[in-house]
């Protein structure tokens, strides 16, 4: 009796995998074949640097070679469940994952700037007060694969908007989820990845601590964001969680160990966090670390019951930082009319499926189809 055959592998996936470590696996299956080895560049180029939606697309490969490629490995996608573009050319997406979480990704153009905003984590653990993901709870990790191809599918779908830089400031907490975003960074920054510049990188982080020292061991000139939110312990508890685990004073002691500058994400809210005294405080930490202070309107909606600082007392405020030495900038609301803040578009979206009778969770393939909604 002859023994069967082992069975095929299963197909890999290079978009998994750090560019170093696809181009390893691209050249031993080339190898394998006998193929010169200029295919191995040609192929992994196609990858991230002029990313094609399928092999078949990469018509500079002989046809045989490219079916041979969608055999083994084929190029995975996330499916569009919304994208919406704003009045103001903010551009968001909600992606429908295998499994039938979403996430959400934002797209913020600004003269020649494209910052493309992306999801580390599919719902967030860490119940910030202010915040729409918050509310929803933890649902898990993102992979490699879904946290970058966020990136790759802007390409693919507008290859004229590709980001210039790139923010860890969507749904979740990065540094909870430190293994897939540090392989991430590699992929963004990698000359053979997307190619965008360590320094047009930032990590936005509430200041988990062992993420933090694990970001810092990285080497390339990464941005660190703390959102800070609150400028003083007792009152960072009031709306954040996990300042009982991380303490704002560990936190800023650490973003001091980080040895770069560091920016402070601050969210005015309406009587938490907006009085003169707030401000003096704040200045105080600021100057401590030489922190860029990122002022944000609250987004209407975003927040629950907590209501947005008006504009005269956000103009105040950023003043009174000023006037005491603190580079500080004012983030306009970007995408109002398309509830572009963390979280808002998935909560929408499900919550007028569920009205309307849809299952939320596993959509049908039928269901996959980009519903492209033009903002006002
Ligand atoms: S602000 Fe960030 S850390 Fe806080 S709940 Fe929202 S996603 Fe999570």
């Amino acid at each position: 009796m002859t023994a069967s055959p082992p069975p095929d592998p299963p197909p890999a996936n290079l978009l998994a995998l750090v560019p170093e470590a696809a181009r390893a696996a691209v050249s031993a299956w080339v190898n394998a074949r006998g193929l010169p080895a200029y295919r191995t560049g040609q192929i992994v180029r196609r990858l991230w640097v002029a990313p094609v939606a399928q092999w078949a697309d990469a018509t500079e490969l002989p046809a045989t070679l490219r079916a041979e490629l969608e055999r083994d490995f084929p190029l995975g996608r996330l499916a569009a469940d919304t994208e919406r573009l704003s009045s103001d050319g903010t551009r968001k997406y909600l992606w429908r994952l295998a499994d039938g979480e979403a996430i959400e990704s934002v797209l913020i153009p600004s003269g020649a700037r494209r910052t493309l905003c992306i999801s580390s984590q599919a719902g967030c653990a860490l119940g910030c007060s202010f915040c729409a993901t918050g509310r929803m709870g933890f649902r898990r990790n993102l992979s490699v694969f879904e946290i970058a191809a966020q990136v790759r599918e802007i390409v693919l779908r507008h290859p004229e908007e590709k980001p210039t830089n790139v923010v860890f400031m969507g749904m979740g907490e990065p540094l909870l989820n430190w293994p897939a975003v540090d392989a991430t960074l590699t992929i963004l920054n990698s000359p053979e990845g997307f190619g965008v510049g360590a320094r047009h990188i930032t990590v936005s982080t509430v200041g988990i601590l062992p993420g933090m020292a694990e970001f810092a061991k990285r080497p390339e000139q990464f941005r660190l964001a703390i959102s800070l939110h609150a400028p003083t312990s007792a009152q960072r508890r009031t709306i954040m969680p996990v300042e009982k685990k991380y303490d704002l004073a560990q936190v800023v002691e650490a973003a001091r160990a980080f040895d770069r500058r560091v920016t402070f994400e601050y969210v005015m809210i309406a009587g938490v966090n907006d009085r003169d005294a707030d401000a003096d405080e704040l200045v105080r930490l600021a100057r401590r670390l030489r922190a860029l202070v990122n002022i944000l309107p609250l987004h209407p909606g975003g927040g629950g019951d907590l209501v947005p600082t008006t504009a005269d007392r956000i103009r105040a405020f950023a003043e009174r930082l000023r006037n005491q030495g603190v580079e500080a900038s004012v983030r306009r609301s970007r995408g109002l009319d398309i509830n572009a803040a963390c979280g808002q578009l998935r909560v929408e979206v499900e919550g007028r499926r569920r009205r309307s009778g849809h299952a939320v969770g596993k959509v049908a393939a039928g269901e996959e189809r980009p519903q492209i909604l033009k903002g006002a």
